[in-house]
């Protein structure tokens, strides 16, 4: 591999295309040849500023492709060879501390791909690029050459599903669940949660706009969508569980701050509410912290995915018994980045679920 190609976030909403040498990796590293990134709300945010950025920046961080250089030691840590093909966990660190072994943040050495600025050697940290940089702390998935890899980026999402509507809310077989918010992450906790034998699965979203998702949700396993538009969510809720409520909420919903005020009422006494959608600086006005009291429940922020729900959804992508497919809606080359990212939010285009950016476009 000679220069690699790569879009540069400069300022915001600029995305400009630059050449890099491609680096030199030794015994603990390697490179992957991108095949395709995934993006989500939080490309959309860093592009659009909301989202504090040390430009010059490669954003992308679902990156899935072909390990094109590893290190022997690396090789043999992250089980992997050259020609294989893998996705890469957004965050990496140490390897060795209480948050990477937790599968959070690194406590000593922290890095997200798609943040690092390119100042930082050897430059290429992000996945809008043809060969991304493995640094010694990454972690990779490991995926099996026949799975295409524009569905093996849907490892993000649908990890987030496993992490976010069963790990967090400790779903058991035939518990209840509602799901605010019928994006790709939404979808990915309605797949999830049926997997593992989730009993009713709720959906909410806004019809004017999300009438696809809310019919794909029904698809994919949901029982009942709600167009929170026509009705209310809460009622609906309660109509359809005996006036109870159910065991768990999972917030997806971007910026709304309703939702969460609306959690607390959906889900039901000694229920688990999960707030997953970034609200951007908005602050929960009227929030009922009596009821939540009152009602005995469980609130849990998360934000990225555990080892362990990855793993999971790599299999179950691996496995083809759910047509996860069914979420990945478009696909941009490299150069278009900046377009898909406009596809993703709805400022262009329509119907976009999951989007790919793929160099090899
Ligand atoms: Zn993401
Ligand atoms: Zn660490």
């Amino acid at each position: 591999m000679s220069d690699v190609r790569a879009m540069v976030q400069t300022g915001v909403g600029e995305l400009t295309l630059e050449r890099f040498p491609a680096p030199a990796t030794g015994e603990d590293d390697g490179l992957l040849r991108v095949e395709a990134c995934g993006i989500c709300g939080t490309d959309v945010e860093t592009l659009g500023g909301d989202f504090p950025l040390a430009a010059p920046v490669i954003p992308g961080h679902e990156p899935v492709g072909i390990v094109e250089r590893v290190g022997p030691r690396a090789a043999a840590r992250w089980g992997v060879e050259s020609g294989d093909r893998v996705a890469v966990q957004s965050d990496f660190g140490c390897g060795r501390c209480r948050g990477c072994l937790n599968g959070q943040s690194c406590d000593v050495q922290p890095g997200t791909y798609g943040f690092m600025p390119t100042r930082a050697r050897p430059g290429l940290w992000g996945g809008y690029a043809e060969a991304m940089y493995l640094a010694p702390g990454s972690v990779l998935h490991k995926f099996s050459a026949e799975t295409p890899a524009r569905i093996a980026a849907l490892y993000n999402p649908l990890g987030a599903g496993f992490a976010w509507a069963q790990a967090a809310t400790g779903l058991a077989y035939g518990d209840t669940l509602a799901v605010l918010g019928p994006g790709q992450r939404g979808l990915a906790c309605v797949i999830a949660a049926r997997t593992c034998g989730a009993g009713r699965i709720f959906v909410t979203g806004l019809g004017s706009r999300d009438a696809h998702k809310l019919e794909l949700a029904l698809e994919l396993g949901a029982d009942v969508a709600i167009d929170v538009e026509r009705e209310d969510a809460v009622e609906r809720v309660r109509a359809e569980t005996a006036g109870q409520g159910v065991d768990a909420v999972v917030d997806t919903t971007p910026h709304a701050t309703r939702p969460v005020i609306e959690s607390v009422q959906i889900a039901r006494p000694g229920g688990t509410i999960v707030l997953a959608g970034i609200k951007g600086r908005n602050k929960v006005d009227g929030f009922p912290s009596d009821d939540v009291a009152m009602r005995y429940q469980t609130i849990r922020g998360v934000r990225s995915v555990d080892y362990h729900s990855f793993r999971r959804a790599v299999r179950l992508i691996e496995s083809g018994t759910v047509p996860v497919e069914r979420l990945h809606t478009h696909e941009f080359p490299l150069e278009q980045a900046a377009r898909a990212v406009r596809t993703l939010s709805g400022e262009t285009g329509t119907g976009a679920i999951s989007i790919t950016i793929e160099p090899g476009l």
